[in-house]
């Protein structure tokens, strides 16, 4: 498992105040005890909601949000105002509280009974007005939430409520995340630097750089035992091509990557680092690129960023945070070729080696290849297509004044025809709304050529993460038009030019 999500907390917090006497409080925390309990039951929702006891005063209200600050385990608040909640009591809680929020927008009572309705049951059913009220304040405040509108036994609430929970999940990660930068920036590219500083003061994750003689050391140290061991995993994980297997005559170059693996896979796991990126440029010590111990690090949850891309190194880990249970996969991946017709155009994504196997469709081969890029021995790999279906490709980019995450939604679909002589992973994807207006909007925008490409994590999700780290977002999906995306941009450049130290 990527993460151990079991100790993690979501606080669902109820908003009155003592106008109403004890009998309706009374009534108010058992309906806000039963949400809770509905909502915890959801499989929708992968992250346990706590009920907290009902915040009637400024200084409960005050109290709570410290102590949301405080507890390690509370990735974000739901908030809630079942009756009215004068929200001047919510200024100082509001302008502590740095944990996620969410306001949820619902109702105890689904329907209006017609029959029976009175004013007791207009004023103990009163969110309608009662989180607009609230609501006013933390858009007075400028504080960026999410809003989920709707019964809470409905599966449409319950689904939003859970993308919500595993972005805050991913985004709690972030702020514990330590990158290391193996060897620096490949020389000369711009997009894949940054400004850092930054970066650790928006997001949270720090990078800090290492020589690749601190990783050759620990690939130095692996026993002989070690490598046959994972050599075995390997034989049982993938089909080794010919030349690998026992007695082949590449085998060494099987149990090099091995070493590899294992040196840096300890130099990882020692400085607690979740997220890593190297240069190929910048790997003297080591006989190959690592591309087999990146592909398998990833899988097992390791953000990456190849050529010192430390921002899709952070994204990529998020992506797989959020995305901690499921069986669709998320990886790291560069826009490489195209394939243009007159009728449609797709995108060949891949990298030099570097592609997650959690997008593998079927057991992935594992083979040998020479490489032009790095003058070292040939590399192992493991080379294997991706199933069609619904994807996203996300970049981070740093626009000098503001970080700024673009999103295109893409479909992935078969490849047209068996690749024999390509020796690297890859996906054949059908960029939204078509590759033309797609490609266009990307490049005007800035996007990267690395990306983040997850058939897991959707448009939805990054627009709760945009909010939630308050940065630019960028959609590029079946509605984008050009001369509108323009607009955007434009509008864009002034707003964060004006806002950009108050989000
Ligand atoms: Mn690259």
């Amino acid at each position: 498992m990527i993460i151990d999500s079991s100790i993690y907390e979501i606080w669902f917090v109820t908003g009155s105040q003592h106008l109403y006497g004890e009998e309706t409080l009374r009534q108010v925390a058992s309906n806000s005890e039963e949400i809770t309990k509905g909502l915890n039951a959801s499989k929708h929702i992968p992250i346990k909601i706590v009920f907290k006891p009902i915040v009637k005063t400024p200084d409960e209200i005050t109290n709570l949000c410290i102590a949301a600050n405080s507890n390690e385990n509370c990735i974000g608040i739901i908030t809630w105002m079942h009756t009215f909640s004068p929200a001047k009591m919510w200024i100082k809680g509001l302008s502590l509280l740095q944990k996620p929020m969410c306001q949820l927008h619902t109702q105890f009572n689904a329907e209006i009974p017609w029959k029976t309705i009175d004013m007791d049951f207009m004023n103990l059913n009163q969110s309608a007005h009662g989180d607009r009220e609230f609501g006013y304040m933390v858009t007075r405040m400028r504080k960026k939430r999410k809003i989920v509108v709707g019964h809470w036994q409905d599966n449409k609430v319950q689904k939003k409520l859970g993308i919500w929970a595993r972005v805050v999940l991913g985004w709690n990660d972030l702020q514990n995340l330590k990158i290391a930068r193996i060897g620096d920036n490949m020389r000369e590219v711009a997009v894949t630097d940054g400004d850092k500083v930054e970066a650790q003061i928006r997001f949270g994750f720090s990078v800090n750089g290492y020589s690749i003689a601190d990783v050759v050391k620990l690939v130095n140290a692996v026993t002989e035992r070690e490598i046959d061991e994972l050599v075995e995993v390997y034989a049982s994980d993938y089909d080794l091509t010919p030349s690998l297997q026992e007695n082949g005559k590449q085998r060494a170059s099987l149990r090099d990557a091995a070493r590899i693996e294992l040196g840096l896979r300890a130099f990882l796991d020692k400085g607690g680092f979740k997220a890593f990126t190297d240069t190929f440029e910048n790997l003297e010590g080591l006989k190959q690129l690592p591309g087999l111990a990146v592909q398998r690090l990833m899988a097992d949850g390791y953000g990456f960023g190849g050529e010192g891309d430390w921002k899709t190194a952070a994204m990529v880990r998020a992506l797989k945070v959020m995305n901690f249970d499921s069986n669709k996969g998320t990886s790291f991946m560069e826009d490489y070729t195209y394939h243009f017709t007159p009728e449609k155009s797709y995108v060949l994504g891949s990298h030099m080696l570097e592609i997650c196997p959690s997008i593998a469709d079927g057991k992935p081969s594992c083979e040998v290849h020479p490489l032009g890029i790095g003058g070292k021995d040939d590399p192992v790999r493991l080379v294997f297509n991706s199933p069609a279906g619904n994807a996203i490709n996300v970049s981070l980019v740093d626009m000098g004044n503001r970080f700024r995450l673009i999103v295109n939604e893409v479909e992935a679909i078969s490849p047209k025809e068996k690749l024999p002589k390509l020796p690297v992973a890859r996906v054949l994807w059908d960029a939204k709304p078509d590759l033309e207006t797609a490609a266009t909007a990307w490049i005007l925008a800035g996007g990267a050529h690395h990306s983040v490409y997850s058939q897991a994590i959707t448009t939805a999700h990054m627009e709760d993460f945009a909010d939630v780290a308050g940065i630019e977002l960028l959609v590029i999906d079946k509605d984008t038009s050009i001369r509108d995306f323009k607009d955007k941009l434009n509008a864009n450049e002034v707003y964060y030019h004006l806002f950009q130290n108050n989000l």
